[in-house]
Formats: structure tokens, sequence, C-alpha cells
């Protein structure tokens, strides 16, 4: 049996990323970390009962992180993945950004890394074993205008990843990260007909990515064959960079 935590699972990449955790054995068990919303996550857990569940973690707070984790090893006595999915954006020019705005999406894309790591590496090194993935951004490795705060912070979690990824590759626990670019889901819903239109332009595969497609990279990293992989950072743009 693996025990998977994944983050913002209320969300769009979040569902996806549960899906195919589901798919892949009947022996996974999934946990969704909800937030504000938890509709979603509360009927995919009721669809596929007893192999899903939800519990609550703002991922700011490393108390949620530790009421959460010890939920879950109430339950389980193991936590084999974290998908470190949750995350925001707030943009705007850096001249005219709120400090607010600076401060909630470093502590939501990136605090909450830190935390989360934190939270289960206890687990992990005694099992002596685990997976560690890192939801960052193609911001965080071709920065745009207008996202000082999120490409900063998912630039940070990149390097986090690889830092982390060397202090406990001894002991059986991997660390890496995917950093999407255009992915069809709420987070890209705000754009306008015409920026979708120019966004497409950019992209050579001339489409947005499916949440599936992130998905799908999340589970190979996690899964046993991905164990010489560690510290890498894999982008998932449909050719952007
Ligand atoms: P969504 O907006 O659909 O989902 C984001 C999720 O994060 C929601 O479930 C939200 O919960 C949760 N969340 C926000 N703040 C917190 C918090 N403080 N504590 C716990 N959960 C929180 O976005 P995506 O599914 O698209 O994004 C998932 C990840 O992928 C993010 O890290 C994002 O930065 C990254 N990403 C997405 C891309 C895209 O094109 N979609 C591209 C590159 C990266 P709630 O709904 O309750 O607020």
């Amino acid at each position: 049996m693996r025990v998977i935590l994944v983050t913002g699972g209320n969300g769009g990449l979040g569902q996806a990323i549960a899906r195919v955790f589901l798919q892949e054995s009947s022996e996974n068990f999934v946990w969704l970390g909800v937030f504000r919303n938890r509709g979603s996550a509360e009927q995919l857990a009721s669809s596929h009962s007893g192999r899903c569940g939800c519990v609550s973690l703002d991922v700011r707070e490393p108390k949620a992180w530790k009421i959460a984790i010890e939920e879950i090893l109430r339950q389980h006595r193991r936590l084999d993945v974290l998908v470190n999915n949750a995350g925001s954006h707030s943009d705007s020019l850096l001249a005219t950004m709120p400090l607010a705005a600076w401060r909630e999406v470093l502590s939501t894309n990136l605090d909450a890394v830190f935390h989360g790591c934190q939270a289960v590496l206890p687990t992990m090194v005694a099992q002596r074993s685990g997976r560690i993935i890192n939801i960052a951004s193609l911001s965080a490795l071709l920065a745009p205008p207008g996202q000082t705060n999120y490409a900063a912070a998912k630039a940070g979690v990149v390097a986090l990843t690889q830092s982390l990824a060397k202090e406990v590759a001894r002991i059986g626990i991997t660390v890496n990260a995917v950093c999407p670019g255009y992915i069809e889901t709420e987070a890209v819903a705000s754009l306008s007909e015409e920026e979708r239109g120019n966004a497409r332009q950019r992209i050579p595969a001339r489409r947005f990515g499916r949440p599936e497609e992130v998905a799908a990279a999340v589970r190979f990293l996690a899964c046993a064959e991905a164990s010489y992989i560690t510290g890498s950072a894999l982008k998932i743009d449909g050719g952007i960079l």
C-alpha cells in the first residue's frame, strides 16, 4: 500500500494528480489537502470510498501541517508521497505591487513547500523511503513581467528541491519539481480570449496543456522506476522554453 498526500486537492491540477494515483493501483490511498473550497475533493473522496480522503490543510501554517500529518499517520502509519501542489498568484508590476501580495504569494508557494517537506521528512526518514514532488512553474525558469512574486517563489521552489534532494538522497528519498507552462485549469480561466490567443501563439505545440499531462509526469516521478531521478526540474510546457 502507498499513502499519497496531494495539497490543493480541490484544484484543477490537484484533482488530476489524485485521479492518476487512484487509477495507478487499488492499493493506493490518496489524501487530498483542502483549504477554502472542498466540493470537488469531497466528491472524489466519496466516489473512491476507502481509498481517498480529505484533510484540512492551510499550507502556509506549520501547525496545520502537524495536525494533518498526525491524522494521516494515525490512520495509516506511513506516508510515501507528498505532492506540494497548492499555490496561488497575484500578478502586478513590481512598481505597484502591494507588500501583502508579495508576502502572500511567497508564503503560499514557497514557505508552504518548506513547511510541507519539514512536516513529512521525519516519517520518510524513518521509512528510509519517500517521494516529494513540488509543483513549481515555467515562470521559475522563464520569468514573465508582472509575476516578480510568483516567479521568485517558484524559482525558490526549484532551488529548494535541488538542495533538499542532495540532503536526503542517501536515505532513499527523492525530491523533484515539475514546471508546467499554460495548463487548462481555473488558474488560467481568468485570461481573456485575446490573452489566450496570444499565449497560444507563444506555445510551439499551439495549445494549452491538460491537467492529466502534468499528473502523468508526477506519477512517473513517484514510481519505483524513477528512484535514480532526484533534484530535477521537469518542464511541461509544449516547448515554450
Ligand atoms: P487552482 O487554482 O485550480 O488550484 C489551486 C489550489 O491551491 C486550490 O485547491 C486552492 O484551494 C489551493 N490553495 C491556495 N492557497 C492555499 C493555501 N494557503 N493552503 C492550501 N491550499 C491552498 O490552480 P492549479 O490547479 O492550476 O494549480 C496547482 C499548482 O500548479 C499551483 O502551485 C500553481 O502555481 C501551479 N501551476 C499551474 C499552472 C497552470 O497553468 N494551471 C502553470 C504552472 C504552475 P482553494 O480553492 O480552497 O483556495
